[in-house]
């Protein structure tokens, strides 16, 4: 097992990361996972670029140019022979003396390893539950920071209600999921939160904005309040790592019971061929 540690690559029990890291005490970095199919990158250069806004939003350099960064992701995917899993792949601001002050003088480290595929379920057929909860996340969703508590108790909170996955609602509006953004449909319309600072604009719902385009569905980027989600035709989930799961139900401050609709498996399926499109370029 190798890691890919600044511009090297090196073994698992070769990696020191320092106590003093900003990572660590501050959560102070960002971080991408890319998803690799059939030993293919999917969907790398939007990563990349994701990465690179989120450093520069909050005003870190890196030390790599793109393609640089790029090269060495393809080298490090073939060392590890990965043919389907994913990179984890974050920057922190590096090493310091602890002060919240950072000088813009630090050194910041990057880290990537390989994240395995989890176990297929059935939840792509048959749906998951999600639980309805208020987002108490800072206003800054825009950014892929490494800083994600509000994620991981939403996370936490969902499982304990036997939900896959937490949909977060703000006062007047419904964000998107603790780990992924959130689509609904009503009368052959998709509906999602425009691409602001309340919310990770996540590349698969990029890609499923456009697949729709290329489908001649309508997609509404307005926001919308958590009562709607109570008479939604369909709903389904999207991101790197669970592609496209459609919502069965909503438990927690809104209830209700939907059907894995048509819509939702046209997309699924559009999505696969998307992907084995990219695999066979
Ligand atoms: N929103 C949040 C809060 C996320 O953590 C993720 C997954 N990283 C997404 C949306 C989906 O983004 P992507 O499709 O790029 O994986």
């Amino acid at each position: 097992n190798h890691l890919l540690l600044n511009d090297s690559i090196v073994p698992e029990s070769d990696v020191a990361i320092s106590y003093k890291d900003r990572g660590y005490h501050f959560g102070d970095g960002v971080y991408e996972v890319v998803r690799v199919y059939e030993g293919a990158f999917f969907t790398l250069d939007p990563h990349i670029d994701r990465l690179y806004e989120s450093a520069n939003q909050i005003d870190m350099s890196l030390p790599f140019s793109k393609e640089h960064l790029k090269a060495n992701l393809e080298a490090y995917k073939t060392k590890e022979q990965l043919e389907n899993g994913s990179i984890y792949l974050q920057i922190t601001r590096g090493e310091a003396e602890r002060n919240h002050l950072y000088t813009r003088e630090e050194e910041p480290v990057l880290l990537g390893f390989v994240l395995p595929d989890r176990p297929p379920t059935d939840a792509s057929t048959v749906g998951i539950a999600a639980y309805v909860t208020a987002d108490v996340r800072w206003l800054r969703c825009d950014i892929k920071s490494i800083n994600l508590l509000g994620n991981v108790m939403a996370k936490r909170k969902a499982t304990d209600h036997d939900c896959g996955e937490a949909i977060l609602y703000r006062e007047t509006a419904v964000t998107e999921g603790s780990t992924s953004n959130l689509f609904l449909v009503n009368n052959g319309t998709l509906y999602t939160h425009p691409a602001d600072n309340y919310i990770l604009n996540g590349i698969t719902r990029r890609e499923v904005i456009a697949l729709a385009h290329e489908l001649g569905i309508d997609v509404v980027e307005e926001p919308f309040p958590k009562e709607v989600l109570a008479h939604a035709e369909e709903a389904f989930i999207t991101s790197t790592s669970i592609e496209i799961t459609p919502v069965h139900s909503f438990k927690g401050d809104v209830e209700a019971t939907l059907k894995v609709g048509p819509l939702t498996k046209k997309l699924q399926q559009a999505f696969t061929e998307r992907v084995q499109k990219t695999r066979s370029a």
